[in-house]
């Protein structure tokens, strides 16, 4: 119900070229809504609507973005940014063993994620780990993380419950040492609650191991509950890093942004399965389109926004500067075109009920011509695509043939080049943009 209201309103101001404070109203509600919603902390939402807000009046909509759907491509940035740039890694960067100590409550996930992490460092970085728990207060806690070790492919350093933490945290550091072990990964206990006893001797473990990363353990189905919990962690400890399991569930994992605005620490791993391999870095971009619930909308904003692929733009303007632009590079652009989706394929992107409703004849009739355009240059063989001039009438009406249309459209198409290549030659590299969009008929 939420992408649907949050879609109609993107329909609702269309049209208007900029993003004006009354046109993000209705929009920043429905957002602020959608947030609270995925169990972001009421304060953390408050601050981040005033940001978008900030960001986006004003701003003008780039190319063939409404105002609604330009900014939900900045709330989607400023969600990803917020919770991090780009993808975040586990630092090693220390003398080894470098020892990784784990924080968090009971059931939160830190003997999984131990294993995981080990698995991970084992795999991915091709590490040898040691694991320890610490966890002398449930004798089922010690022989857990024996068990996923063992699954992980690493090393477990015996402990019992008659020990105590610290010790086991010497011993272990001393072992790794002497083993020659890159990584070792302390496990701890948690309790149900907070409570100081607990938040003392994580300390002690964190003072006598001098970890490279103090990794914050939070479960995302946690909710509002996770702000004090990740406030009386980050208060215990210098956390360096979170690790959101339970990511799997189907909570909106809101927890992402309020553990992080409270904590200051960078989000880095994202559990996804009870599995021993469901350990992923995290994605701070695809993160934040699963807090907005808006499907694929935003990856293709993004895309429009960013003006495609620079790249591409780049090549062909090279291309076109050496006289070489032919229809082979014509139907590359024509697909360059279809993946970044003109405006009736973002609106498939949306949410389905909504889909249904954003039917629109021109946009349809849009994205028909791309394809016939498409499917006429695919009649064509590589020559004919390299050197159009060679096609002459009774070529027409075999590459009419088999795109299975009218040879007045083949005429069209081949008029629509030429005018193409003409202008081209004319423009600089800021213009392929617009001439891209000729191209897929929506201008
Ligand atoms: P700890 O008390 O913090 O050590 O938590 P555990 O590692 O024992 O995990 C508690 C429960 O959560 C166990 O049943 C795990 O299998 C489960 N669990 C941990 N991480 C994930 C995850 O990413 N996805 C799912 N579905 N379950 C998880
Ligand atoms: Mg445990």
């Amino acid at each position: 119900a939420l992408t649907e209201k949050l879609s109609r309103l993107v329909k609702q101001i269309r049209g208007q070229a900029r993003i004006t404070e009354a046109n993000v109203q209705d929009m920043l509600r429905e957002v602020r809504m959608a947030l609270l919603e995925a169990d972001v902390a009421l304060p953390v939402v408050r601050d981040f609507i005033a940001r978008v807000k900030d960001k986006a009046l004003g701003q003008e909509v780039v190319g063939s973005l409404t105002p609604g759907q330009a900014l939900v491509g900045i709330i989607h940035r400023e969600l990803a940014a917020t919770m991090g740039e780009g993808v975040a890694d586990v630092n090693l960067a220390t003398q080894p063993p470098a020892v990784i100590l784990m924080a968090g409550l009971q059931g939160a996930g830190k003997t999984t994620t131990t294993a995981k992490l080990a698995k991970w460092l084992i795999e991915r970085r091709k590490k040898k780990v040691l694991t320890v728990s610490g966890d002398v207060y449930r004798p089922a806690a010690i022989e857990q993380l024996r068990t996923v070790t063992k699954q992980a492919g690493a090393e477990w350093f015996p402990s019992s419950p008659d020990q105590k933490p610290l010790d086991i945290a010497r011993a272990a550091l001393d072992h790794a040492r002497k083993h020659y072990f890159d990584v070792l990964i302390v496990d701890t206990a948690g309790r149900l609650a907070i409570d100081e006893a607990m938040m003392q001797e994580i300390r002690a473990l964190h003072a006598e191991l001098k970890p490279v990363e103090t990794l914050f353990v939070v479960d995302a189905m946690q909710g509002q509950d996770a702000v004090n919990t990740a406030r009386a962690f980050k208060e215990a400890l210098p956390l360096t890093g979170i690790v959101l399991t339970k990511l799997d569930g189907d909570s909106r994992g809101g927890a992402a942004l309020s553990v992080r605005a409270v904590t200051g620490a960078p989000i880095k791993f994202a559990g996804v399965s009870e599995k021993i391999d469901g350990l992923e870095l995290f994605d701070a971009e695809r993160h934040a389109g699963r807090i907005l619930g808006m499907g694929d909308i935003v990856a293709l904003v993004e895309q429009v926004t960013a003006g495609v692929d620079l790249q591409q733009a780049q090549k062909l303007a090279a291309k076109v500067k050496s006289g070489g632009f032919d229809l082979e590079d014509f139907l590359e652009q024509i697909r360059q075109m279809k993946k970044m989706g003109g405006l009736s394929s973002l609106l498939d992107k949306l949410p389905a009920q909504l889909a249904a409703k954003a039917g629109d004849a021109d946009l349809d009739r849009a994205e028909k011509d791309i394809r016939r355009k498409e499917g006429i240059i695919c009649s064509m063989t590589p020559e004919e695509r390299r050197r159009p001039e060679l096609i002459k009438a009774s070529r027409k009406r075999r590459i009419a043939a088999g795109a299975g249309v009218q040879v007045q459209e083949v005429n069209r198409l081949l008029k629509e080049f030429e005018q193409m290549q003409a202008m081209m030659k004319k423009m600089k590299g800021g213009g392929l943009m617009k001439m891209m969009k000729r191209l897929g008929g929506m201008k």
